[in-house]
């Protein structure tokens, strides 16, 4: 048994004592805020069926449309006597609806840097490699109590799978292998689900090929590509589908961070910022341009093309500095 005991048997609790929980993510979902979510629904409404466990969110994601609904509508006299549980999301100010505000108590389960402590009972292991991780710890802490469905463990399997980047990222353990080889044992389909995950549209293959044209690469081994309005009409593409670009750049040898900019065409002039990189952390260039999240994994916001580039000189001399300062890089 892992440590947190007490917090997750006071969660246990809270969960037993509500007739009513209304579930929260964050806004742009992935994989991970969905599968989180609607795994400790579907664990919830299986133990017991006659509470009401709802999904309160107002925004979604077309590529994770097969993962089935997740905007419940919620009337506001719904809320005052309900346990708001949010996943996934370590700011408060990034979840997709703000009601959470209206409930009775809150409880914060999630596997980001504590940077904002919330709710009235935190859990938080920021070593995990998922919040889906933490949800099947959760199952298997109680499994004497809990029913686990095909249903949740294949939502739970999603999140780990997409979150942990098929295995591969630094934040998997023999911890995460455990708890998804635990849900694979449920009879999950994994062929339909890689399928619904990883199968690409032609047009978006097209598009895969110019950002090999179009990408640029510092003298120091930042990779980065700016997607900018005429680049998405060209392509037709959705903001998910220019989001994604940033993946793309992720297996250039010596090229230790990648960063995608995205034009939203907001009135603000808003370029969400999407970085990764591996052996070095880049969080805290991150943190300087408005954002942050994992070590390896954040996002941030620039205003204009003369942020775009400072943030892309300050990757790049962070990176000068860790290639002089570290071994074994790739
Ligand atoms: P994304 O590139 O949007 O997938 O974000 C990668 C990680 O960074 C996710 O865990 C996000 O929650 C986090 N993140 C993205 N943008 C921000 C931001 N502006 N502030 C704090 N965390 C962020």
């Amino acid at each position: 048994m892992t440590n947190n005991l007490e917090i997750k048997k006071t969660i246990l609790n809270k969960i037993k004592e509500y007739d009513r929980i209304l579930l929260f993510r964050h806004f742009r979902p992935d994989g991970d805020a969905v599968g989180s979510t609607k795994g400790l629904a579907a664990i919830i409404k299986a133990t017991w069926p006659e509470k009401e466990v709802l999904h309160v969110n107002e925004d979604y994601a077309k590529y994770l449309e097969f993962m089935g609904s997740e905007n419940d509508p919620v009337p506001e006299e719904k809320f005052a006597d309900a346990l708001g549980i949010i996943l996934d999301t370590g700011d408060i100010g990034r979840t997709s609806s703000k009601k959470h505000s209206l409930c009775k108590e809150i409880v914060k389960i999630d596997h980001h840097i504590d940077r904002d402590p919330y709710g009235d009972y935190s859990w938080v292991e920021d070593h995990r490699a998922a919040a889906c991780e933490l949800v099947v710890d959760f199952y298997d802490t109680f499994k004497d109590e809990l029913v686990m469905t095909k249903e949740a463990a294949t939502y739970l399997y999603t999140g780990i799978v997409t979150d942990s980047g098929r295995f591969r990222f630094r934040e998997v353990s023999g911890e995460t292998l455990r708890l998804a080889g635990l849900l694979l044992n449920f009879g999950i389909d994994t062929e339909t689900l890689y399928a619904n995950l990883y199968l690409d549209e032609f047009s978006q293959l097209k598009f895969k090929a110019h950002v090999y044209e179009a990408m640029k690469m510092t003298e120091n081994g930042v990779a980065y590509l700016y997607v900018d309005k005429a680049m998405q009409e060209e392509y037709n593409l959705s903001q998910e589908d220019a989001s994604a670009s940033v993946s793309y750049m992720d297996s250039i040898k010596g090229c230790l961070c990648w960063i995608a900019f995205i034009e939203t065409g907001d009135a603000e002039g808003t370029i969400r910022v999407r970085l990764r990189s591996r052996f070095a952390p880049i969080n805290h260039i991150a943190e300087q341009f408005r954002g942050g999240g994992h070590a390896c994994a954040s996002g941030a916001t620039v205003y204009n093309e003369d942020e775009l580039l400072q943030l892309v000189n300050a990757a790049d001399a962070y990176i000068k500095e860790y290639k002089e300062t570290h071994e074994g890089w790739l």
